[in-house]
């Protein structure tokens, strides 16, 4: 009777889960984990707590679903607390397994913990590691990652030349497994952590697991029909369909890209096939890109100087970053942003860019700040998609460029009517949209009517962030 422990990580679904696949197909008896590791909630080396609310709650929630859908198959989720070297080898050792399955990723901390577990098993169970959250298997690439361009465009025309991307794997049928003290799925208050704030600006109610994240890609696909138009309302602000919305799913390996590719492909079939619907998957391919490029430089792009030994004077005042994680920068575009992202876990790519580039560029802030501030609260924070988005918009990462975004510019464009600041800003309504974004070009009597004091009711700006701009453009 062969046993196999399967260790759930960032792959918290049964649909295409090769991992599972080839635990369930080796042995006769699988013993499913969750390990709840409370490393993973400590602070980060920069001072914001790891895990915050919104995300915490994500993963309970996919965490429950999972073992829904492990019971309706007939087995059970196990659930520990501890470190996954010491809990993994254990619970291996404990039901006689021959073998440990699990998903690698290829991020520091994540590594660590394979090369723990691996190395904390006795010599008679064997660690069967498998690569399985991103579309492109690294396997099937081209050019080995080591040697991959670390310039997107020259990469993507490489794999989409000739590069196939396997199917995805059907859930199993009914999953085996020993009787066991199941575990329970902590709450968040077992983790010290508050309900996040339900706020109903936010874009999307994210509920955690497969079921729900299949829910999202049949709404957003199929239902409301929005792939047609993706990447046109790609750069929007407000509501739930401008994107997709699966990065929370896709994070916590609730959903597969191969899965969601698997379901743009019968879009294009059944009924158009365009620019648009390519779009997503080109994003899903920024989304690989980051993976691979993490597999290939390593630790390299936590450091300040990123993986291209970029030197930039960087400031490290706690004021400064403080103003800008608080959204009391005194400039609203930046301010609804991060206030949307500290009330809901969710901020829209476009607000991701102006936001991040407002704290390194215009405020020169030691951009591992923002970084490590982005993964405390996003729902769908990834470690590579983050420290890799962050490196880039620093000019410490792959294919920087030394540009900026004024924001000022960006929120006339992408806010005409300062909707979406007023949204997150209600102290601004009723102002005409120009100075919605720059309240500081009121004059005294224009104040009085409008009802706005600044410094009471908004934030004073804490640069001149006009003059900043000019600076920075080369004015
Ligand atoms: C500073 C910064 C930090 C970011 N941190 C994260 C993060 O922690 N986790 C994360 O998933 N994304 C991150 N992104 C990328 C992007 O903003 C989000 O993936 C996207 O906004 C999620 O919304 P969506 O699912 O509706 O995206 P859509 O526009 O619908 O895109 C579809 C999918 O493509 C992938 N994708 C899209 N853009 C990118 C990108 N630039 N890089 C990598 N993958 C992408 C995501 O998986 C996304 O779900 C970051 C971007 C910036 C600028």
């Amino acid at each position: 009777m062969e046993t196999a422990v399967v260790w759930f990580r960032d792959d918290l679904r049964l649909t295409d889960n090769p991992t599972l696949t080839a635990a369930i197909e080796a042995a006769d008896e699988v013993v499913p984990v969750v390990v709840v590791d409370p490393r993973r909630r400590g602070d980060t080396r920069y001072g914001p707590p790891k895990l915050g609310s919104h995300r915490a709650r994500f993963r309970l929630e996919s965490v429950r679903d999972l073992r829904e859908s492990i019971r309706a198959r007939g087995g059970e989720l196990f659930v520990r607390e501890g470190e996954p070297a010491t809990v993994v080898s254990e619970l291996a050792e404990e039901v006689g397994a021959s073998a440990v399955y699990a998903q690698t990723k290829p991020t520091t901390e994540e590594r660590a913990d394979t090369e723990a577990v691996r190395a904390a098993l006795p010599d008679e169970i064997t660690f069967h590691g498998h690569w399985t959250h991103t579309l492109y298997h690294p396997e099937d690439l081209p050019t080995p990652v080591e040697g991959i361009d670390d310039t997107f465009t020259p990469w993507r025309h490489e794999v989409e030349d000739d590069t196939p991307i396997r199917d995805p794997i059907d859930p199993p049928e009914s999953i085996r497994t020993p009787e066991l003290e199941p575990g329970d799925v902590p709450t968040l208050a077992d983790l010290g952590l508050e309900e996040p704030p339900d706020d109903d600006r936010a874009v999307l109610a994210f509920e955690g697991g497969e079921t729900a994240g299949k829910r999202r890609v049949e709404a957003y696909i199929w239902e409301r029909d929005r792939l047609r138009t993706y990447k046109q309302t790609r750069n929007g602000l407000l509501g739930a369909d401008y994107s997709s919305k699966f990065s929370p799913w896709l994070a916590a390996g609730c959903l597969s890209p191969r899965w969601i590719y698997r379901e743009v492909r019968r879009y294009e079939r059944e009924r158009v096939a365009n620019e648009d619907t390519y779009w997503l998957v080109f994003e899903l391919l920024w989304r690989d890109f980051f993976q691979f490029q993490f597999a290939k430089h390593g630790g390299a792009f936590f450091t300040e100087t990123g993986i291209r030994d970029v030197e930039k004077r960087w400031r490290r005042d706690r004021e400064r970053f403080r103003r800008w994680a608080d959204g009391e920068t005194g400039v609203p575009f930046v301010d609804a942003n991060m206030r949307e992202l500290e009330r809901t876990g969710y901020l829209s790519n476009r607000g991701r860019q102006n936001v991040a580039s407002f704290l390194v560029d215009a405020l020169e802030v030691d951009w591992r700040w923002g970084a490590a501030h982005f993964e405390t609260h996003l729902v769908d924070y990834d470690v590579a998609s983050n420290w890799g988005n962050w490196a880039y918009q620093a000019g410490v990462g792959n294919d920087s460029r030394d540009g900026h975004f004024d924001v000022l510019w960006q929120a006339d464009r992408y806010d005409p009517d300062a909707e979406y600041v007023t949204t997150w800003l209600p102290a601004l309504e009723g102002l005409p949209p120009e100075y919605a974004h720059r309240p500081w070009r009121l004059e005294a009597d224009e104040r009085t009517e409008y009802g706005l004091e600044l410094g009471v009711d908004y934030p004073r700006p804490m640069i001149d962030v006009e003059a900043r701009f000019e600076e920075l453009d080369g004015g």
